[in-house]
């Protein structure tokens, strides 16, 4: 069953929000001709994230329901840090949540040749100037928050000279760090962002796709604005942290007024933050790096290549960020929710399968020693035309070690001395023996069954037992790998005030056990979903699993289990 078809994708019923209400007012006046154009801009300098996706389904969100269209865009102007393994793993992880850019392909890098040309007309202007200060003199001179900045001694040269320099820069005449250009705005503005900031610095370092032409780059700031109205973007949206960005990003493009075909309006929404998580790529990458993960794309990241290999569809991603909503007040969203949208999800999608953890011998002394029987086992409880499969019962079996206690606490319905439970799709048996080993550990159980109670013939059922267990026959159970995760870190806000997220981490967060499955499992292709009955959803690993060796992840439990069941793993 392929969960990542986005043609198999029910469009989700979008919630109404201030950025659709600003668009739909756009739409209403004319102010884009009814043109609705958007962007996704991610730096290549790491793998996409949950926060990320929420950006990405509401760019293409939006261009989709109004008719518009999605760019996917490099922002590419720090050489030293972007890679193209990033840039690989990007696309990958938007097209697999099911979003199509179409033939809006774009790296800011392309627009190297004319943002040069821009800045020479900034110069031309007066509006920028060649700063010949060393960096900490340019921070010095900036000012603080309280304190306005001062000008530059090199802020009043003209035109032609810094014409001469900005070319001269560009030739490679100059070391790096020993001139920068900037804008000409306001020293003295209470917005640091206007105090003539830095528009390009000299930087020798290799491009990842212009290679060694340039060696002077563009700054963010600067590039951003310019790519955004040279793609003819309308609503350029990005996070509150830009807010205080707004009026350079304004700033440039009045001073490009006729040079650029138009001025998109940024706006501003609240970034997702998601409990027990850490969201920034230099904190995932210091994960990745310090080996305290297994990379990029290991089941306990959140970013959307860990999410995939956890067991995360696209479709619970997609109901999450229609779920959270977006406005402009920042807050954390409770982990849980992100759970309950893949059960949500899974449980319609995800056939019924029987997988044996922690595995406890159960022996059936009344039962032939030769003896085989099939029982008929729903692959869907809700979903009768799914239909049934024929699991095999024979005289040994596995149950879980937990569904039998020697000494049962009170309430307790399964297997312990005497007692007894239904076998799930079988018989009822009771507890006759408990076999030790010389420690003095539970190596298997005896049982005797009763033949009157097959589950499916009539009559069968009339007899009541509280408990009802899941098994497999020790026979035809085959082994798998299961890896059984949890959260990452043991505290919900683990990069909270600037505290180091690695002092949270939980060393429980990982665990692999050998455990048994049904036949049937053995065959399970890459990125196959199921639930195991009582144990949760899981999905075959797609960098682990081999032909008839499945690797088992648990993408995520039945119910919200977190801190709540004692020993749980
Ligand atoms: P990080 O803090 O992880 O480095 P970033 O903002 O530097 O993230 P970019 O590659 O620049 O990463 O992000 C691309 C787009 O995704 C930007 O428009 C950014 O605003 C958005 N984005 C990043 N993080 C989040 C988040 N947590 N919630 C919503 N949008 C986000
Ligand atoms: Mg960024």
């Amino acid at each position: 069953m392929n969960h990542d078809n986005p043609a198999a994708i029910p469009p989700q019923p979008s919630a109404p929000h201030f950025i659709r209400a600003i668009i739909e007012e756009d739409i209403r006046t004319g102010k884009w001709q009814g043109r609705v154009e958007t962007r996704f801009p991610p730096e290549p300098n790491g793998y996409l994230h949950i926060g990320h996706a929420k950006s990405i389904c509401l760019n293409f969100g939006l261009a989709r329901d109004y008719g518009g269209a999605c760019h996917l865009r490099f922002d590419d102007t720090n050489p030293e840090k972007e890679e193209r393994q990033y840039v690989e793993s990007i696309i990958e992880s938007v097209q697999w949540l099911g979003f199509d850019w179409g033939r809006h392909l774009y790296h800011a890098s392309d627009y190297f040749d004319r943002l040069y040309e821009f800045a020479e007309r900034l110069i031309d202007q007066g509006d920028a100037y060649v700063d010949s200060l060393t960096a900490e003199e340019i921070r010095a001179y900036r000012g603080t928050l309280t304190e306005p900045g001062k000008d530059s001694p090199y802020r009043t040269r003209s035109p032609a000279e810094n014409l001469d320099l900005f070319r001269r820069m560009k030739a490679g005449e100059f070391a790096d760090g020993t001139h920068v250009l900037r804008a000409r705005i306001d020293m003295g503005s209470p917005n640091i962002n206007l105090r003539d900031p830095v528009l390009y610095r000299i930087r020798r370092a290799h491009h990842h796709r212009t290679g060694g032409n340039w060696c002077i780059y563009p700054m963010y700031d600067y590039t951003h604005c310019i790519s955004d109205a040279l793609e003819t973007i309308t609503h350029s949206l990005c996070t509150l942290e830009f807010e205080d960005h707004r009026p350079l990003y304004d700033w440039i493009l009045d001073r490009l007024k006729g040079a650029v075909p138009c001025h998109p309006q940024q706006i501003e929404f609240a970034r997702l933050n998601l409990t027990y998580t850490v969201m920034s790529k230099r904190k995932l990458m210091a994960l990745v790096d310090g080996g305290y993960v297994e990379g990029w794309d290991d089941p306990r990241m959140p970013t959307l290549a860990g999410l995939r290999r956890r067991g995360y569809t696209p479709t619970a991603i997609r109901l999450f960020a229609d779920r959270i909503g977006v406005s402009k007040a920042d807050s954390w969203i409770d982990a849980g929710i992100l759970e309950d949208c893949l059960r949500e999800d899974l449980n319609t999608h995800a056939p019924r399968r029987i997988a044996v953890l922690e595995p406890l011998k159960l022996i059936l002394d009344n039962y032939p020693e030769q003896g085989e029987e099939t029982c008929l086992v729903p692959n869907h409880p809700q979903k009768p035309e799914w239909g049934k499969r024929a699991i095999p019962l024979t005289r040994e079996l596995y149950i879980e070690a937990d569904d039998f206690k020697e000494t049962p606490p009170k309430g307790y319905f399964r297997l312990s001395p005497g007692a007894e439970v239904r076998l799930r799709y079988a018989y009822i048996v009771r507890c006759t023996d408990v076999v030790k080993d010389a420690e003095g550990n539970i190596v298997q159980i005896h049982c005797t069954y009763d033949p009157d109670t097959r589950s499916g013939t009539p009559g069968a059922e009339k007899r009541k037992v509280k408990g009802n267990i899941h098994w497999l026959s020790a026979k035809h159970a085959r082994p798998a790998e299961v890896r059984l995760y949890d959260r990452l870190f043991l505290n919900a806000h683990p990069d909270a005030g600037g505290r180091d997220h690695l002092a949270f981490l939980n060393p429980g967060s990982s665990r692999t056990i050998a455990a048994y499955v049904e036949p049937a499992l053995a065959q399970a292709q890459p990125e196959d979903r199921f639930q195991f009955e009582r144990h949760g959803y899981f999905i075959a690993d797609r960098v682990s699993t081999t032909p008839g060796g499945p690797v088992f992840n648990r993408a995520v439990s039945l119910r919200d289990s977190w801190g709540k069941t004692p020993g749980s793993p």
